[in-house]
């Protein structure tokens, strides 16, 4: 595999240039769509070799919202951003959504589990291959990837990103599964801000300080004030270099998770013109469109719902011709979408639920499976 840029957001032994200047933007301004808000597909492949390595699809659900919220400057600590960065700082006006269609159109939760008997997937490269243990990168063309495994086993590293324009055989960012989500991640990297970090670059940003401990190198970005180096923790109050005032709280610095609160106008156009340039049928991706019917998946054949009607339980059997039955999580939904139960159990007990109509919808890696249950 090719280059693996190491922004480990950014506890590095090993610091190398997160983003090459390389690739060249167009540097005059460019009539960027921005009509509509862009909603990018999501699909998290969670690799998890122990239980401590699994994260659940609240989490992953949390994670995007946050991401999104980021983006979307709509988080409370926006509030924090010092009066002077106020005028700049951008509603980036993208939006992240899970994967509810996977690239053969078929119903797929964008969470696709899959255990994995690979150690430090992440730094090996394995991650991102099939038959070596990983996944291989859905459309990147259609789907924002994001890997969700152990990187290294010290968790010296918290996630790096693909950049946009190369050609290599993956696409996306990498998370370490101890920087993932909200609460259950590491303090101060417990906020979900390694993965906006990460998707910064993968949208074409470079780090605020332009990766080189001086006032000459720029992020190529105007309204980033230049800055000597990056900042680490949380630095208190304002602070200077290269003849003005550091925007330390930039996504693209490296501060805690819980320091950093914007994204700007000029790194708007970055990214906008990032995904005209590189991603532009991303625009267009079915990833997230509403299944609007129940259209059978491989996994339907698979698997015996019964009894249907019912009173009390509805057991779930998964027909399996190999001897590991894999992780299944059932939830059940009334006819408005609003989650009733969810189980990892293949006796599902709904004494409790009022009768009528319901939608069982079954997970397997990233399949899903939708049928109507009646209950009387
Ligand atoms: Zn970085």
């Amino acid at each position: 595999m090719g280059l693996i840029l190491l922004c480990a957001s950014e506890i590095m032994y090993a610091q190398k240039s997160c983003l090459s200047q390389n690739h060249t933007f167009i540097s005059t301004p460019r009539n960027v769509d921005l009509s509509e808000p862009i909603t990018i597909p999501v699909v998290v492949h969670v690799l998890f070799k122990t239980d401590d390595q699994f994260i659940s699809a609240q989490q992953v659900q949390d994670q995007i919202q946050m991401l999104t919220a980021d983006f979307r400057r709509q988080n409370a600590d926006t509030l924090q951003t010092p009066a002077v960065f106020q005028g700049v700082a951008a509603d980036t006006e993208i939006e992240f959504c899970l994967a509810t269609r996977g690239p053969d159109g078929k119903e797929v939760s964008g969470v696709n589990l899959l255990p994995t008997e690979e150690a430090e997937i992440g730094i090996t490269g394995k991650f991102s291959e099939t038959r070596e243990g990983g996944q291989d990168t859905w459309d990147a063309g259609q789907y924002l990837n994001i890997w969700v495994c152990e990187i290294l086993e010290d968790g010296s590293i918290a996630g790096f990103s693909s950049l946009p324009g190369e050609d290599d055989d993956w696409d996306g960012v990498v998370i370490d599964y101890r920087y993932f989500g909200l609460d259950t991640s590491l303090y101060p990297h417990h906020l979900g801000r390694t993965l906006t970090h990460e998707v910064g670059h993968w949208l074409g940003l470079n780090h605020t300080w332009g990766d080189e401990d001086n006032c000459n190198v720029d992020d190529g970005v105007e309204d980033t004030p230049l800055q000597q180096q990056a900042y680490r923790d949380c630095p208190t109050g304002d602070q200077f270099s290269c003849n003005s005032q550091d925007m330390y709280m930039n996504f693209m610095d490296l501060v805690n998770d819980d320091c950093m609160n914007l994204f700007t106008q000029g790194q708007k156009m970055r990214m906008h013109e990032t995904i005209d340039q590189y991603r532009s049928t991303i625009r267009s991706s079915p990833g997230c469109a509403l299944i609007t019917s129940i259209a059978a998946s491989n996994l339907q054949e698979k698997l015996r719902i019964y009894p249907n009607p019912t009173r009390d339980y509805i057991h779930v059997v998964y027909i399996n011709d190999k001897p590991i039955v894999p992780e299944k999580v059932s939830r059940l939904f009334d006819l408005q979408g609003r989650l009733q139960m969810q189980s990892l159990s293949d006796r599902i007990d709904v004494r409790d639920l009022p009768g009528g109509l319901y939608l069982l919808k079954i997970q397997i890696g990233s399949e899903v499976s939708t049928q109507k249950i009646l209950i009387l």
